[in-house]
């Protein structure tokens, strides 16, 4: 591949911002070389016509004169080749001339001689012009070609601050083409106050020299064209060609470095809150273990006295052998809550399983409403019999219902009626539905809008993180969750679980 046919190959930078075309020569080569031989032909042409006009006056005199201009223009403009050719049809139509008014001598021959000479030289130098010339398109164009594919938006501005050459980077980040920026004040990408004060930054180091922003990068504000402005991070370089002073501006938008670092810190005290509830959780394990083994003793030793008592006729003891029995039931009922417990806090792998979402429903209700009836909850599971098997880590939706269940009865705590609802359907695309239905408090506007992001609360000791680990568990299970106002007051949460088919089930099983 020759200069002449240098184009930047390039249609996509590594940012993904389109690379303007840097053709240096014209991407059709044959008709590059026509359009400089047309010109030689053509001036020559013109020379030969305008010495032809001339030549009632003029006669024999000096009839190379007219056409040394086509040569050098030739040459010039097209480099060695087209030069030679100029030269060459040159001394043939001279000396047509020449023979019309006379006898051709030596001396004529010498000048014919001294012409091609000429030519030959000013062709060569034509050639060396068309070469440089081309050098420094390619290399402008190279230089064009890696500032449009650097990330950073690239902008010139001279030392009155106009802008120069603005980058396929800048268009994107800005919104103005280049056109439209070229030209103007670089103030127009800058919101106020710097919009105002720019000027008189670039006067004040024009007077005293002494930098700020060169050399060294800084945090600025920017605006686009459609006024909206984003921080960037903006770092100045100053260079000077043939005694004018240029700066060339690099700015990276910092609107997504902020965001990131903002979800960074996000994510950070979500996962401090989230050791700590692990450690909550490793304590709670190990009380439920410590508090088992006492439980099992005072329902054994309970039912051992009740036995004592069997075979007493007096009637009191009958009353004290009931109250044995429900004390020993309910020890046994607070044994069953706490291993349930430990189970559900335990440090475990994920691992997902055909369960019964009726049975699921079942447990997690019986952990989350564990004073719930004292607080005068009424409960209605509805369990549609069409859908059953889910594919699901138990625990993990345990959690998410405990979770629901338990947020459903705090929000009734004020409400004169407390009813709660747990409800399975089908829906479509093979998903079930599980609604939990409260006749509580609502949830107001304000809420609505962050209810599943991390550390929204209204409670004064919530956390929370309960709706938000719900959304990330259903997410992760394949389906969706969400809230509505229950129709007659209240709220409803739905979400959905990939079902399993009984053909699927007994496949599996298989
Ligand atoms: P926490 O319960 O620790 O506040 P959650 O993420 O579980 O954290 O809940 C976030 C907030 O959503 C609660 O503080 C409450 O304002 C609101 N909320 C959740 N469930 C209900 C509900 N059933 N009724 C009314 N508000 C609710």
């Amino acid at each position: 591949m020759g200069k002449e046919d240098f184009l930047v190959n390039l249609s996509m930078g590594s940012n993904g911002v389109p690379v303007r075309d840097r053709s240096v020569e014209t991407a059709h080569p044959r008709r590059e070389v026509a359009l400089r031989y047309g010109i030689a032909v053509a001036a020559v042409a013109v020379a030969f016509i305008a010495r032809f006009v001339l030549a009632s006056i003029l006669k024999d005199q000096a009839p190379y004169l007219f056409l040394l201009p086509a040569v050098l223009l030739a040459a010039g403009v097209g480099g060695f080749g087209p030069g030679i050719l100029a030269t060459c049809s040159s001394v043939p139509l001279v000396f047509i001339f020449i023979a019309n008014y006379g006898a051709v001598g030596w001396s004529e021959v010498v000048n014919g001689a001294v012409f091609v000479l000429i030519g030959v030289g000013t062709a060569w130098i034509g050639e060396r012009l068309r070469q440089a010339r081309i050098l420094a398109l390619t290399r402008e164009a190279h230089l064009q070609s890696i500032i449009d594919i650097v990330p950073e938006a690239t902008i010139v501005i001279d030392g009155h601050g106009i802008i120069q050459s603005f980058s396929a980077t800048a268009e994107q980040m800005f919104g103005y083409t280049a056109a439209e920026a070229i030209g103007n004040n670089v103030t127009l990408l800058m919101p106020s106050p710097y919009r105002e004060e720019h000027d008189g930054y670039i006067k004040r180091y024009r007077d005293t020299g002494v930098q700020r922003v060169i050399g060294t990068g800084r945090m600025a504000a920017a605006q686009r064209k459609d006024g909206s402005t984003f921080p960037m991070e903006l770092a100045v370089g100053e260079i000077w060609s043939a005694s004018q002073r240029f700066f060339t501006g690099f700015i990276r938008d910092l609107t997504e470095r902020q965001g990131t670092e903002a979800r960074l810190q996000e994510l950070q005290s979500e996962l401090a809150h989230v050791s700590r509830l692990t450690e909550m959780g490793g304590m709670a394990s190990a009380i439920a273990h410590e508090l088992n083994q006492p439980l099992a003793a005072i329902a054994n030793y309970l039912k051992g006295s009740r036995r004592l008592l069997d075979g007493s006729t007096d009637e009191r003891l009958a009353i004290l052998r009931d109250a044995m029995d429900s004390a020993a039931d309910q020890a046994l009922r607070a044994g069953q809550i706490i291993r349930r417990m430990r189970e559900f806090v335990s440090r475990r792998e994920s691992e997902r399983q055909i369960q019964s979402i009726a049975k699921l429903v079942e447990e997690a209700s019986a952990l989350a409403l564990v004073g719930a009836k004292d607080r005068g909850v009424g409960v209605t599971f509805e369990f549609d019999p069409r859908v059953n098997l889910i594919l699901a880590d138990k625990v993990q939706i345990q959690q998410v219902l405990v979770n629901l269940i338990r947020n459903a009865v705090e929000a009734m705590e004020e409400s004169s009626e407390r009813s709660l609802t747990v409800r399975t359907t089908p829906a479509d695309n093979m998903m079930i539905v599980v609604q939990v239905d409260d006749s509580g408090s609502g949830i107001s506007e304000e809420m609505a809008t962050k209810l599943f992001q991390p550390f929204a609360t209204t409670k004064p000791h919530g956390m929370g993180v309960g709706l938000s680990i719900s959304r990330t568990i259903v997410e992760a299970h394949g389906g969706q969750i969400k809230a509505e106002p229950r129709p007659g007051g209240g709220t409803r949460f739905r979400f959905t679980l990939p079902a399993v088919t009984e053909e699927e089930f007994t496949d599996a099983r298989r």
